[in-house]
């Protein structure tokens, strides 16, 4: 994948524009190669740079870059990173429900009981799919 050098990436997208870019732009090739990549006949090299999600939220992630003309690429993993930060900035934009709940454990693990408003819909048998984008930050798909 390959970010515009000259505008910052995603800058000043909307949590909306975010959420539909993310299946179609992000999609990273899985037959496309882990860097270094080759640009201007060099090898690009890590750098870390500033990433704009939406209004006032910036993320440091890694890219790889090329020493001649600045070019950045995203390989796969980086594409992930990136991925599960726009997942998060959704939620950390206040632009989702937020519920705080007291985690329950019953001696083996961790468990939570989402709000009945919430669950009215749901049904025995429905799967959650739990992405982590760390041990303490988490996004829930319930499907089914
Ligand atoms: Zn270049």
């Amino acid at each position: 994948m390959r970010i515009d050098n000259k505008k910052e990436p995603f800058e000043d997208w909307s949590y909306e524009q975010l959420k539909k870019l993310k299946p179609v732009k992000l999609e990273i090739d899985k037959n496309a190669f882990d860097g270094p990549f080759t640009c201007c006949r060099r090898k690009t090299v890590r750098a870390r740079v500033k990433t704009r999600l939406g209004k006032g939220f910036v993320i440091e992630n890694e890219v790889w870059k090329c020493p001649k003309c600045g070019e950045q690429y995203v390989d796969r993993k980086q594409g992930n990173e990136l991925d599960k930060a726009i997942i998060m900035s959704g939620f950390l934009d206040g632009r989702n429900i937020e519920f705080a709940r007291k985690l329950n454990y019953d001696g083996h693990s961790f468990f939570l009981r989402f709000p009945a408003e919430l669950t009215k819909k749901w049904h025995k048998g429905m799967k959650a799919v739990i992405k982590a984008a760390d041990t303490k930050r988490f996004y829930v798909e319930i499907e089914g």
